[in-house]
């Protein structure tokens, strides 16, 4: 396997560009809070496996995005080995993590390892809406956010620093205060984080979004169960060929709301082939999600 990795390495260094037809995204879930479908599906699959398989989508597909979800996980060695891994090989990564954890080590391991954009979610400057929104103490949240700030100056790294605000409740109120607060303290993004499902979203137009804020109608009207809201166009989801997520655990999915499939370690091109129905059924689906793990632009 080692060899594998390492002689895909030499081929692709420095970078070839490659038609962005196929997967655009390949997100990896390290998170200890997960869906309740992501979790146990196996043993937890080796580094190697891992570095295989982004070389294979590099490979396949040119220097992707490497989306990794972290959490609460931020103990895990692997992860700092594939971000390096990924950012060796070209790929942009983006590392969301809960702010819960954040010593000053993890903080510098986080910012040296080729980390392009670090994401903390953010309900509000209110504890109570934050802690609403997004499950931990506005004071957790608030200490990772500044190790990372912290830790950023001193050891000069240019990872960018961004705030996620979930869309949801009472969140909207607290945007204008939150905004300035990141700004202060020299945030380098802030961004609203619109929740899975249409029935969650807050009732409030999203800032400097006139598009998604004219499907706002409609969304809201949604009381579905499903995710998203209900798709009035005639295209279909674009997660399915652009998007591929793989859990530690070996979950793999394009949807994280259809069927999923057991990763055994093989590559890219056979695991594609098998994600075939699960792809046929992102097809059909008359769903919009514009989550941001579900992104496609
Ligand atoms: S296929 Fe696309 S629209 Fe349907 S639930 Fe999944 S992400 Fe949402």
């Amino acid at each position: 396997m080692k060899q594998r990795i390492l002689s895909k390495i030499k081929r692709w260094l420095p970078i070839r560009s490659v038609s962005r037809q196929g997967i655009s995204r390949l997100t990896l879930r390290f998170g200890k809070r997960d869906l309740p479908s992501a979790l146990g599906i196996g043993k937890k699959r080796s580094l190697a496996t891992f570095q295989g398989l982004i070389a294979d989508c590099v490979q396949a597909h040119g220097s992707i995005d490497v989306h990794f979800i972290v959490d609460d996980a931020v103990d895990d060695d692997d992860v700092y080995a594939l971000i390096r891994f990924a950012h060796r090989l070209g790929c942009k990564t983006d590392v969301l993590i809960s702010g819960v954890g954040v010593t000053e080590a993890v903080a510098e391991r986080l910012l040296l390892c080729g980390t392009a954009w670090v994401w903390i979610p953010f309900g509000g400057v209110s504890s109570e809406v934050h802690f609403q929104s997004v499950g931990l103490s506005i004071e957790q949240s608030t200490q990772g956010l500044q190790q990372l700030l912290v830790s950023r100056q001193e050891v000069e790294s240019s990872t960018k620093i961004g705030m996620l605000m979930p869309w949801v409740g009472q969140t909207p109120t607290q945007m204008d205060p939150l905004r300035e607060w990141a700004e202060e303290l020299g945030v380098d993004s802030w961004q609203p984080h619109l929740p899975y499902f249409g029935k969650d979203m807050a009732n409030e137009p999203v800032p400097n979004h006139q598009h998604l804020n004219s499907l706002f109608q409609f969304v809201l009207q949604d009381s579905s169960v499903q995710p998203g809201w209900k798709r009035r166009q005639p295209w279909s989801c674009p997660v399915g060929k652009r998007r591929l997520e793989v859990s530690k655990y070996g979950r793999v999915c394009a949807c994280p709301h259809k069927k999923p499939i057991v990763w055994e370690g093989e590559t890219l091109s056979s695991l594609q082939s098998r994600l075939r129905d699960h792809r046929q059924e992102v097809h059909q689906c008359d769903r919009v999600c514009l989550h941001r793990e579900l992104r496609f632009v």
